[in-house]
């Protein structure tokens, strides 16, 4: 059995540790926020893969793990339906996920407020340096995200690129809206596709994690372009004049930027969905990046989850590419031991890795406009959004035949633009 320390302990090297330990791997996983990262986040798509991990972590099968709806719609400015797809999906939220894999995680193996710093490796194993002092063992994961210090050291030309977009994301709570968006949305995956923009939302487990009707919240994100130069400082400027360019903390976001937000809502979406803006009480934004490296290990040292790949979050596939590639991970460190372990996952996950990013910009691409893939500038159908986003690509056939089974208001075929 190897020793093996994380970087990150957010929900990528949750799974890791759990997956690893579960495997009777000696593990510590170092995590730099000091207290609980409960809280943060909002909604995800579930995909088969990432209940499949669920499920190797120890939870329960009986568990839900989110909230089920029965199909998707999309609406236009007045609120008109445009057409409507039957694909049943679980969406669950970053708080539910996080605290089922914090419970079934061994508790001494956590060790929070522990920054890394550096590594250094030789024959005999890693070296790491952080804000707590120096920790040894034979391999390391870098599950640090985005930002990943260990990436930047061993791969420092390998940076996140911004994609010309914001998101703008939050949660409302059920019992907050009126009857008509209760109706008409509140149960559904939603759309909605002013030209260059894209909302979509769905329904998560409420405070306390409750699924029941009358509990549950919506979550939403709305997509919308913010160039680099010019509006992108601005909505990362706090109210007080500090601007924030690695992000702007939920609670630091402007009052003006949500009210001209919410202003825009009244004007580009449908009411349904400015109504869920004016009753969200803390939206908040994140610019959009993609980031793809080229790598996944150098000795004894592997990227995992957000570290190794940022895909835009049109995929959906952000945890559930975090799972699949801890379960490599945790398959490789089996078959293969320690010494072959880390270059055999690489091989796995790094074509994975860099096709869902790809995919995700293509999404994005089409979303903006841009001329791309053989379709003109200009040129979208509102549904494909609604046939693309988020679904389960290793589901295959069950993809085709959900967008098979779509429905427009009007008589234009779809074009699906996999
Ligand atoms: C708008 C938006 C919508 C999204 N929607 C979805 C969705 O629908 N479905 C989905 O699957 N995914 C979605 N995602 C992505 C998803 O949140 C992440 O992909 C997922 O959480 C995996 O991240 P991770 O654990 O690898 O990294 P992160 O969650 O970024 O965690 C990194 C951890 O490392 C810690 N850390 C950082 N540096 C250090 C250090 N030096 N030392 C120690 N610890 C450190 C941090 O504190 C943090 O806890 C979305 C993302 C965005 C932006």
């Amino acid at each position: 059995m190897a020793s093996v320390l994380i970087a990150g302990g957010s929900l990528g090297g949750l799974m890791a540790a759990n997956l690893l330990s579960r495997d009777g791997h000696t593990v510590t996983l170092l995590e730099k926020a000091s207290g609980t990262l409960d809280g943060r986040g909002a909604g995800i798509v579930t995909h088969a893969a990432l209940v499949e991990g669920m499920h190797r972590c120890g939870m329960d099968p009986a568990t839900a793990l989110g909230v089920s709806v029965r199909g998707r719609v999309t609406l236009d400015n007045h609120g008109t339906v445009l057409g409507e797809l039957a694909m049943p999906q679980v969406l669950t939220s970053w708080s539910r996920l996080y605290q089922l894999l914090r419970d079934l995680l061994p508790p001494d193996c956590y060790r929070p407020g522990v920054t890394v710093q550096q590594v250094r490796q030789d024959l005999r194993g890693v070296q790491v340096a952080t804000s707590a002092g120096r920790f040894e063992a034979d391999l390391l994961v870098a599950a640090d995200g985005i930002r990943s210090a260990i990436r930047q050291q061993l791969w420092p030309a390998v940076q996140p690129l911004y994609a010309g977009y914001v998101a703008w994301r939050g949660v409302c709570e059920e019992t907050l809206l009126s009857r008509r968006c209760l109706d008409s949305v509140f149960e559904r995956f939603a759309f909605c596709v002013p030209p260059g923009e894209q909302l979509i939302g769905y329904p998560v487990a409420g405070a306390g994690n409750r699924t029941e009707p009358g509990h549950r919240a919506w979550n939403f994100v709305w997509y919308r372009p913010a160039p680099a130069s010019g509006a992108l400082t601005e909505l990362l400027t706090d109210a007080d004049g500090v601007h924030h360019p690695q992000g702007i903390p939920p609670h630091k976001v402007s009052w003006r930027e949500i009210a001209r937000m919410r202003s825009d809502a009244r004007r580009l979406l449908a009411p349904q969905f400015a109504e869920i803006m004016e009753k969200t009480a803390q939206p908040f934004l994140q610019p959009i990046h993609d980031l793809c490296s080229d790598e996944m290990a150098q000795g004894r040292v592997a990227l995992l989850g957000d570290a190794a790949f940022v895909a835009r979050p049109h995929v959906g596939m952000g945890v559930t590419k975090a799972m699949q590639d801890a379960m490599a991970l945790a398959d490789a460190l089996r078959e293969h031991g320690a010494a072959a372990a880390w270059q055999a996952y690489a091989q796995q996950r790094l074509p994975a890795g860099q096709r869902v990013v790809e995919r995700g910009r293509r999404l994005g691409a089409y979303m903006q406009g841009l001329a791309r893939d053989g379709i003109p500038a200009g040129e979208r159908d509102p549904l494909t959004p609604m046939a693309e986003t988020a679904i389960d690509l290793d589901a295959g056939d069950a993809a085709q035949a959900a967008a098979a089974s779509l429905s427009r208001t009007g008589d234009r075929p779809v074009p699906f633009h996999a």
